[in-house]
């Protein structure tokens, strides 16, 4: 390697020896991974997909990102236009839908994933910060948690179907990179929903989470472990989750029927006190606005479950109701 060949030059000109630390000290930057075991993916930069420049000032945090989260783009149907270029149009398409429908300064999520396998990068500086390994780009995908999130738009809507095996495919290598990069655990891979009251990733896809956990862990030598989550419950739904959230609504003064089922009354009192505690829908769709209004997800949780149970007794008998 060039590179390394440079080096020795300096370090024996400076009469050194040169030893592992001692090459490793003169690279400067830090890497994350003294020996990273992922080889780093193909990411086609916001200059390679002709990004419009960021309005304000990209935030790189001083510290890691403590989650890598999951999303899905819900995209208008789930196109069959695999190639690169596609890639690089959803990426511009995006970016748009954010700077000029949501008004932010940039795209919110950190990485692309398209149904053809490629990554591209969303908010500027993001793929040359996660290479450094020890810095993190402040995104907007994960509402109340983007200093602790780093955000991967999967193109596509996975409620009811499947990602493509070219994305399942990319989508693991990038994770794997950037667990490796910071040192991040299978365990926290999460899906949006984990955070906010949203469908993201999709139900389909947020059910393979524990397949993408084990993925990950497995290029990366580390065994993955599963963590209960907070379920998500949304009109339509039935059964003994529904009524359990019901009985809690009702401590919380809630006139809301005990039926198991997540009707209208029940919606409107989500979406009540999701008002009067300031949690907004936090849906990070790319192109397209879906109402989730009165869904009961991982930021309302917290507000009904407050009886002597901690969050973490209630998230295993939820999650074996
Ligand atoms: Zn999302």
């Amino acid at each position: 390697m060039a590179e390394s060949g440079f080096d020795r030059r300096l370090l024996l000109k400076g009469g050194l020896t040169v030893t592992a630390a001692g090459t490793l000290g003169l690279f400067g930057s830090t890497p994350a991974s003294a020996s990273p075991k992922v080889a780093a993916p193909r990411v086609y930069t916001t200059a390679e997909w002709n990004a419009r420049p960021a309005t304000g000032a990209i935030v790189v945090e001083n510290h890691k990102p403590t989650y890598i989260v999951v999303h899905h783009t819900v995209s208008p149907g789930n196109v069959e236009d695999y190639s690169l270029d596609h890639a690089l149009q959803i990426s511009r398409d995006i970016q748009d839908f954010h700077m000029d429908t949501r008004g932010w300064i940039d795209t919110g999520q950190q990485f692309t994933n398209s149904r053809g396998g490629f990554v591209t990068e969303g908010r500027h500086r993001s793929w040359e910060i996660l290479r450094g390994g020890t810095r993190h780009v402040q995104g907007a995908n994960v509402g109340n948690h983007n200093s602790e999130c780093i955000g991967i738009e999967n193109e596509g809507l996975y409620s009811t179907v499947d990602v493509t095996q070219a994305l399942w495919d990319s989508l693991v290598q990038l994770i794997a990179y950037i667990a490796d990069q910071y040192g991040i655990t299978p365990e926290f891979i999460k899906g949006h929903r984990d955070f906010n009251s949203t469908e993201c990733p999709g139900q389909v896809l947020y059910n393979r989470l524990p397949e993408l956990r084990t993925a990950v862990g497995q290029v990366l030598g580390i065994a993955a472990v599963e963590r209960a989550e907070w379920p998500l419950l949304k009109p339509g739904d039935t059964g003994p989750k529904v009524l359990t959230a019901q009985r809690l609504l009702r401590d919380q003064g809630a006139k809301v029927p005990t039926d198991g089922v997540f009707g209208k009354s029940t919606k409107d009192a989500v979406a009540a006190l999701a008002a009067s505690r300031g949690v907004t829908p936090h849906a990070c769709y790319a192109t397209s606005q879906t109402d989730e209004t009165g869904f009961l997800g991982a930021d309302i949780w917290p507000l009904i479950t407050t009886s002597a149970r901690t969050s973490l007794d209630w998230k295993s008998l939820l999650a074996h109701t």
